[in-house]
């Protein structure tokens, strides 16, 4: 017999149990009075929503492709160089099938696929890029979640376009990035995020993928759990000791086995074994830090050389302080590094002062960490959000 399947688990828990475990057990509950009380407006009540995930195909390395034509139709990366301990930020489907990913270091990618071309990446340009992507994707609602350059949830439950469909305004928003930006674009098309996104990656590149409300039982069963959003590496071999692979064996699991088994992740388990994600398209993504960062023409030598930087960073910082939303506090200071091969720290101080002499030590200790020149650097500050019950909404997501 499996664990979780022993007689009894489906009794209702009683006493100090019951306390612990009623939250869990009623999400749709807690979820809505989380909601409630950090003013995102409530899900609507209607059942089926339509909700687009956009992700570009290896954006960075695309956009080079598309500035310079030389590098396609060979095995290339946007990355640091290899001599640096640089790593590759993204790289071209070429490169891919040699086992080149995001995150490898550089050095290893070559060992991979001697041929591959590394280039610096140009985020002025991903950036611009993006920015038109976001003007397309304004065009079919303003329920847009950016998730990262060249990543977006889209809610459009509610848009007029195409009389509803939200399949064809998938279709719309990948003919109009390829034609106006020379690039692609996959897309998924779901009743909730966490589907939306698994089938953004299903047809990748270049892909379509719409799972319809009929559809997602079907679909989910035969998933694997390590697709399932929050599952990593150590969850899923934890899952696979217990005999579970696919969301069709997670479903044999009572939702108070999962939640003994896996904490909170359980009751989230259960969930998502079923198709069912509610969270809302957040429009308004928290700010969690402000911060102000300079990249430096010429790389600076040494901290001493950083230090000198210092004044003048701090000053702007103390102009976009003086305009921060009354919603926030500003917190503890910190600051991010960058060094010359793209790697990157970050270090803030619990209980200093927003004053010079913290963020010099702050920027010492930073400098430390790489002992390398320094390419860019950033001050700022953590934010607290004094909008009651945001910090319960930032542990839910
Ligand atoms: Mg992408």
């Amino acid at each position: 017999m499996r664990p979780g399947r022993a007689p009894g688990s489906h009794q209702a828990p009683s006493g100090a149990a019951a306390r612990v475990l009623r939250p869990l057990l009623a999400p749709g509950v807690t979820l809505a009075v989380r909601l409630y009380r950090s003013g995102v407006r409530p899900l609507p009540s209607r059942a089926v929503r339509k909700i687009i995930h956009i992700d570009c195909d290896c954006f960075f390395a695309a956009i080079e492709m598309r500035d310079d034509p030389r590098l396609a139709g060979r095995p290339m990366a946007v990355g640091g160089a290899p001599d640096r301990r640089g790593v590759i930020a993204t790289c071209n489907y070429e490169a891919r099938a040699f086992g080149v990913h995001s995150a490898m270091a550089s050095r290893q990618a070559l060992a991979l696929c001697p041929q591959l071309l590394i280039v610096r990446p140009r985020f002025e340009a991903y950036k611009a890029a993006s920015r038109q992507i976001h003007a397309i994707l304004q065009d079919y609602t303003e329920l847009i979640e950016p998730l990262s350059l060249d990543e977006a949830y889209l809610d459009v439950s509610d848009s007029a376009h195409f009389s509803g469909s939200a399949t064809r305004i998938a279709q719309d928003i990948r003919r109009r990035v390829r034609e106006q930006l020379d690039i692609t674009v996959s897309a998924g098309v779901a009743p909730n995020k966490f589907l939306a996104k698994i089938a953004s990656d299903w047809h990748k590149p270049d892909g379509l993928c719409v799972i319809t409300p009929p559809e997602v039982d079907a679909f989910v069963a035969a998933l694997p759990v390590a697709r399932l959003h929050g599952v990593g590496k150590v969850t899923a071999e934890r899952l696979a000791r217990l005999g579970i692979q696919r969301c069709s064996d997670l479903r044999e699991w009572q939702r108070l086995a999962l939640v003994r088994e896996f904490g909170s992740f359980g009751e989230r388990l259960w969930q998502l074994a079923r198709g069912i994600d509610e969270r809302p398209v957040r429009v308004e993504r928290r700010r969690q830090t402000l911060s102000v960062e300079h990249t430096f023409d010429r790389d600076l030598p040494d901290l001493a050389a950083c230090v000198a930087e210092l004044p003048a960073l701090l000053e702007q910082l103390e102009h976009r302080l003086a305009r921060l939303d009354s919603a926030y506090r500003a917190d503890k200071p910190l600051v991010k590094l960058k060094f010359h091969d793209f790697t990157q720290t970050t270090l803030e101080q619990a209980g200093a002062g927003r004053d010079g002499g913290s963020y010099q030590r702050l920027l010492a200790a930073a400098f430390a960490r790489g002992g390398r020149p320094v390419r860019l650097i950033g001050v700022g500050v953590r934010l607290v959000d004094l909008r009651e019950g945001g910090e319960q909404l930032a542990l839910f997501e």
